[in-house]
């Protein structure tokens, strides 16, 4: 696969400060297919210097004109779909179809949003006698994970430009061919040097550099709640803004009056989807003790056309392969009952694992509290709706989740009582729009849409 040897820094591709690479790996075949430069401490000053000098004369373009150039990103990333996904499929082994579908489709969507909300957001409001100019934050640090490689880049870098900030990149060291055909897009989109700049690198060196820099206004992070509460805690200390995209343990929680086939078929298929490497997956189902059988034995049915290699992709490196197959071994050992799946391999090569489903797994089990970030579903009884809701609620995260029922109503006075940042009602579409971010240990802030966009904003008050 083609890659740049350097970093793209005020607005050219310089090579990195050290000599270290990265190799990036496709899951699907164990095949080394590029290197990426490994960036330093000095790649990441070189960037914050870059992004802080371009902030004034960004933040102080129209708004229509950032609005312009996001739109242009919007069909820069559009006009190479093809590319993009067959890029994320080589690095993060999704099949063609998905790469197609989500991962090439899902980040047009929030760019050509972020176009539109720029272009009519109002930067200044009348409250009294006072104006309140609503100002971008300055420089954003943003470090990204490797499950929607281009979405998670889009959905911090849309906003803050939209806003008037400019970014440094460190994306996930397992997906950086994404994030450069990103950055070769924001060249085609005519976005002015110095705005976007992107540091390949390992976390714990160019992404902690990015956390801990002091020209850095706002961090933006999405991965795991280990790196995340650290971020936290060294952004708090310095006291700068923070965004956190944490983790989750969604419930699907079945109503006993709900169309039962339907609900556990699209259940299956969000946690399948990805190889169930998605923050906000369902894996927890909810069911009736009365239809619990019959929703495992749909579940069973609907998880076995999941061919690995076919319709369900690897994940996406030997360390997560070992994590999750760690966990089917955990959910053994506590006396789940397995009913498809299990620890062993499906393929001989490629990081598989064997989409996976448990049944009477009780709310206390490990694979029902801790984020698996793999194939597999667990299948949980309740005896009401009250017990439905102490399960639901029953883990430190709060991402999202799913409420089935004949009756719409009823569904939304059940969501009203769980504590998760999105709930999708009867199958609800996806809503590039709507505020996407976490309760509890899920995280903080809010990304997409409007609210997406209030993140990168500071607010000033003139009185009159
Ligand atoms: P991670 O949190 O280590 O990586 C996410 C990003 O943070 C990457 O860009 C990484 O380079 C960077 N990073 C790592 N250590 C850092 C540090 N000390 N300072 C600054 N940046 C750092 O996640 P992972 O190891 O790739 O995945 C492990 C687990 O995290 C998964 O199994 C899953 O549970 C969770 N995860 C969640 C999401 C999500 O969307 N919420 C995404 C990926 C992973």
């Amino acid at each position: 696969m083609k890659a740049h040897d350097g970093m793209y820094i005020g607005g050219a591709w310089r090579p990195a400060e050290g000599r270290d690479t990265i190799a990036v790996v496709n899951p699907a075949d164990e095949q080394v297919i590029a290197h990426v430069p490994a960036g330093t401490a000095a790649d990441v000053d070189a960037a914050v210097r870059a992004a802080r000098a371009a902030f004034p004369g960004w933040a102080a373009t129209p708004p229509a004109e950032r609005a312009a150039r996001l739109a242009a990103l919007r069909d820069a990333l559009a006009a190479r779909a093809e590319e993009i996904a067959e890029t994320i499929t080589a690095e993060l082994g999704s099949p063609l179809r998905l790469s197609r579908a989500v991962h090439a489709r899902v980040p047009v969507l929030v760019a050509g949003s972020y176009a539109e909300l720029a272009a009519g957001h109002a930067f200044e409001e009348k409250l009294g006698n006072s104006t309140v100019l609503h100002e971008p934050v300055g420089v954003v640090g943003a470090i990204t994970p490797w499950n929607y490689p281009l979405h998670q880049i889009v959905a911090k870098v849309a906003p803050a430009l939209a806003a008037g900030c400019t970014v440094v990149l460190k994306p996930a060291e397992d997906t950086p061919l994404t994030a450069q055909l990103f950055a070769e897009a924001t060249v085609q989109a005519g976005i002015p040097a110095g705005v976007f700049n992107l540091v390949t690198g390992l976390g714990p060196v160019a992404g902690q550099a990015l956390a801990e820099h002091p020209g850095v206004d706002l961090v933006s992070f999405t991965g795991s709640t280990a790196v995340g509460r650290s971020i936290g805690a060294t952004a708090s200390g310095a006291v700068k803004r923070v965004a956190l995209e944490l983790g989750g343990k969604s419930a699907n929680v079945i109503l006993p009056d709900a169309d039962l086939a339907r609900a556990v078929s699209a259940g299956v298929a969000n946690v399948m989807s990805n190889s169930g490497q998605t923050c906000s997956a369902w894996t927890r189902m909810l069911v009736d003790a009365e239809r619990y059988e019959e929703a495992v034995a749909l579940a069973a049915e609907a998880v076995a056309k999941y061919e690995p290699g076919e319709r369900i992709g690897p994940l996406v490196n030997a360390k997560q392969q070992a994590r999750v197959r760690s966990y089917i071994e955990k959910g053994l050992a506590e006396g789940a009952r397995l009913v498809a799946g299990g620890p062993d391999s499906p393929r001989e090569k490629g990081y598989y694992v064997s989409p996976t489903v448990f049944a009477d797994v009780t709310p206390d089990m490990v694979i029902a509290q801790e984020e698996i970030f793999g194939p597999v579903l667990t299948i949980l009884r309740y005896e009401d709706e009250e017990d439905a809701l102490r399960i639901a609620n029953s883990t430190v995260y709060g991402l999202a989740g799913a409420v089935w029922a004949a009756d719409a109503e009823r569904a939304v006075a059940f969501a009203r009582r769980m504590e998760t940042g999105q709930v999708d009602i009867n199958g609800g579409r996806f809503n590039p729009l709507a505020p996407f971010g976490g309760y509890k240990q899920s995280g903080v802030g809010r990304e997409l849409g409007p609210h997406g966009l209030a993140e990168y904003l500071q607010t000033k008050s003139l009185q009159f």
